[in-house]
């Protein structure tokens, strides 16, 4: 079957609630309605379009948000439980959708205005957001260590997250570059630095991001255009750039799961920076010693 396209040129842009400092940690919203919703094939999935939301929709090297929508039906008062796994958001509308599967069977779609209770996997989202915030540790500690090659690449995914510089580090430069790194970057955790979001004038944003290195172009982050814009500008270990992903309060928010650079890739003019969960190379660590024990 014919995958049944929704034209959201005619809805209104969704307000993300994550946009702005206090929206970034909310994790549920009561006072969401539907704008659109079509259903997808035969079985149980939809498409929702909301006025606003809680959940973060893919993008900007971060995964999206899981989470649910709940509603009331009114032909027999039941509630329906949408299950969202995935959330994106059109960038020339600002129209965000939320795809998932009815929990119940779906007796008819909701009517437009319906109010809904939007809810974020919490676990995942403080996750991701770790994550994203670590990735932004990396960019700080690359300042800190006089390395201000221009960002060109974040992966914020759990599967081996990385950030990427355009620009070299000759060879036998490289081990100690990670190894200063690697301390910068606990550095900037044990200081406990604040995160910062602000949604600043086109203007204003440039000279903040480009302060420390001409490292931005706004027009990489919606600006640029005749009617200058407004930029979400968030400030992680005191570097500030253009973002649009979800972060965690302080970078000392980062030290329970011992977030850390696991290491340095040089390729054809890139610099890629691994970082993970550093407990889990603890633990790498120690099945390599236990092997090398056994001979
Ligand atoms: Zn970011």
């Amino acid at each position: 079957m014919a995958e049944e396209k929704n034209d959201d040129a005619a809805l209104p842009p969704t307000e993300m609630i994550y946009y702005s400092y206090e929206g970034n940690f909310e994790l549920e919203c009561n006072s969401s309605k539907i704008v659109g919703i079509t259903k997808d094939g035969d079985d149980d999935t939809v498409e929702v379009f909301l006025d606003r939301t809680v959940m973060h929709a893919q993008g900007g090297g971060q995964p999206t948000d899981k989470g649910t929508i709940t509603y009331c039906q009114p032909t027999n008062n039941s509630e329906v439980v949408i299950a969202v796994d995935k959330v994106t958001v059109n960038r020339a509308t600002g129209v965000a959708s939320h795809r998932g599967k009815t929990t119940n069977a779906l007796v008819c779609l909701p009517a437009v205005g319906t109010p809904v209770r939007v809810a974020v996997d919490a676990d995942t989202r403080r996750l991701l957001s770790e994550c994203h915030t670590a990735g932004h540790v990396v960019d700080s500690a690359m300042a800190k260590c006089g390395k201000l090659m221009r960002p060109t690449k974040g992966y914020h995914f759990l599967d081996g997250p990385y950030v990427e510089y355009e620009g070299s580090i000759v060879a036998d430069e490289r081990p100690q570059v990670l190894k200063d790194l690697q301390a910068a970057f606990k550095a900037l955790v044990e200081e406990d630095i604040p995160t910062k979001i602000e949604t600043l004038p086109e203007a204003e944003a440039n000279e903040v991001c480009n302060r420390i290195a001409k490292n931005f172009d706004m027009k990489d982050f919606g600006g640029g255009k005749e009617v200058p814009t407004d930029i979400r500008v968030v400030t992680v270990a005191g570097f500030p750039c253009p973002c649009g992903g979800t972060h965690v309060r302080s970078t000392g928010n980062l030290k329970a799961r011992k977030w850390g650079i696991l290491g340095m890739k040089a390729k054809k003019g890139v610099i890629r920076i691994k970082y993970a969960k550093t407990h889990k190379t603890e633990q790498l660590q120690t099945r390599l010693h236990a092997v090398s024990l056994q001979y």
